[in-house]
């Protein structure tokens, strides 16, 4: 190993790491002294040789280092990371998170550990590694995990396709303990399906347990339409706030059969479970004049970079632009973002954008966002990912019952 390598920055691009933002970027970096090897830990200085950081060295990525501490005497070994495991999970406890058991433990960069990220369901933990200066420390990273109160298990689902910009394998598994099956997620008096093993990112979208409590709330009496429901985690809840129909899209089959399984766990009905192409089946709802009071949109992240943006707002646009137009007047669309890449005020811009073009008048009446479990430092506001609205459409202009659209007219 070769610690003590130092990475020197160029003019002038020591701005954000003074401001103690985590990352290095490769343009940065006016030269590399030594012979670090990937995952060694850098010394990092700026132009006049003064230290500045101790970070994780990543030749192959466009982040080039991440960095453990600003204070260049800590010592960056196993117990490093088992202490900011163990007071990454302390904030979650005095936080006091949820009505339930299902809460991120790490939130990557916002504890400290960039690169890792672990969910606890109940007694099961189960984390992702993205980047290899974590990589190196994984035995640690799960005696850390295993040692928390009440956890029987810990896996690995480090599987995710960016592994691979590290120079890293996929890899999953059984790390301490043994997998018991089923593993459940609790929340807010319901319980979900928890696929360890297969399931997206740690098996639940724990990120979205504010806002189900909001769709729950708002339910009783309402004909409401999840798009994208996948665990239907969101056709659940409203089901227990008393909707008076459900309906479910997703194109995976069998997405629509954990579906089933969550609403038969919570013993309640979910309606109908239609397997089809969102874009394609709001257009035929539209088409066969189908409306709903209280509309989720959750999609998948649909820019996975800066490049993919203007794809994704298009897509974004029509997708809000179908749900504003299946709502009733007075009804709710709750709308989703979970793409970094796609900024909150450009998300707002895209659906006042689809708004105008649906004919529809809508308000925010709430912002909405990750829960508490997954904080947003402020000096790394990357870690901002999920963004939402809560519309209330106000009125329905009639110009297009008669299929006259305006916007369209004036293009
Ligand atoms: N709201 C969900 C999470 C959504 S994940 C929950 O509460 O668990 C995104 C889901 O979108 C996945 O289940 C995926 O199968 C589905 N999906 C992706 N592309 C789709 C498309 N074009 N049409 C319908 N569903 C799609």
């Amino acid at each position: 190993m070769n610690e003590r390598a130092t990475l020197r920055l160029k003019t002038g691009r020591d701005r954000s790491l003074r401001r103690h933002h985590p990352w290095i970027m490769s343009g940065s970096v006016d030269r590399v002294l030594g012979d670090p090897q990937p995952g060694d830990t850098v010394v990092v200085v700026d132009e006049a040789s003064r230290p500045m950081a101790l970070a994780s060295y990543s030749p192959h990525s466009s982040i080039r280092a991440r960095v453990w501490a600003f204070d260049v005497q800590q010592s960056i070994d196993d117990g490093f990371v088992a202490a900011r495991i163990t007071a990454a999970a302390e904030r979650r406890r005095h936080l006091g998170i949820a009505d339930g058991d299902a809460v991120r433990l790490v939130f990557g960069e916002a504890d400290g550990l960039p690169g890792l990220v672990a969910d606890r369901y109940g007694s099961v933990v189960v984390f992702q590694i993205t980047t290899v200066g974590i990589d190196r420390r994984r035995d640690a990273v799960v005696a850390a995990l295993a040692s928390l109160d009440g956890v029987h298990c810990v896996f690995e689902r480090s599987d995710g396709d960016n592994r691979s910009r590290e120079g890293l394998e996929p890899t999953t598994g059984v790390r301490h303990g043994s997998l018991p099956e089923p593993v459940w997620a609790h929340e807010n008096g319901l319980r979900f399906h928890v696929d360890v093993e297969h399931g997206h990112k740690t098996g639940f979208y724990i990120d979205q347990r504010d806002s189900r409590r909001l769709v729950a709330e708002h339910s009783r009496d309402r004909a409401v339409l999840n798009v994208f429901g996948y665990t239907g985690s969101f056709s659940v809840a409203a089901a227990r706030g008393g909707a008076s129909s459900i309906t479910t899209i997703d194109s995976s089959g069998p997405a629509l059969l954990l579906a089933e399984t969550n609403a038969r766990a919570n013993d309640v009905n979910i309606g109908d479970l239609v397997e089809a192409d969102a874009f394609t089946e709001l257009r035929s709802l539209r088409d066969r004049r189908a409306s709903f009071d209280l509309i989720v949109l959750d999609p998948p992240k649909l820019a996975n970079n800066p490049n993919q943006v203007d794809r994704a707002t298009r897509a974004y646009k029509d997708l809000n632009l179908l749900a504003l137009k299946l709502l009733r007047p007075g009804g709710l669309l709750f709308t989703y973002s979970c793409s970094g890449a796609v900024s909150s005020d450009l998300f707002q811009k895209v659906v006042a954008g689809a708004a105008v073009d649906a004919n529809r008048e809508a308000h925010i009446v709430r912002r909405l966002g990750q829960p508490a479990d997954h904080p947003i430092p402020l000096h790394f506001p990357a870690a901002d990912y999920l963004k939402g609205l809560m519309l209330l459409t106000l009125c329905r202009l009639d110009q297009e019952d008669v299929g006259y659209s305006w916007t369209s007219s004036m293009r």
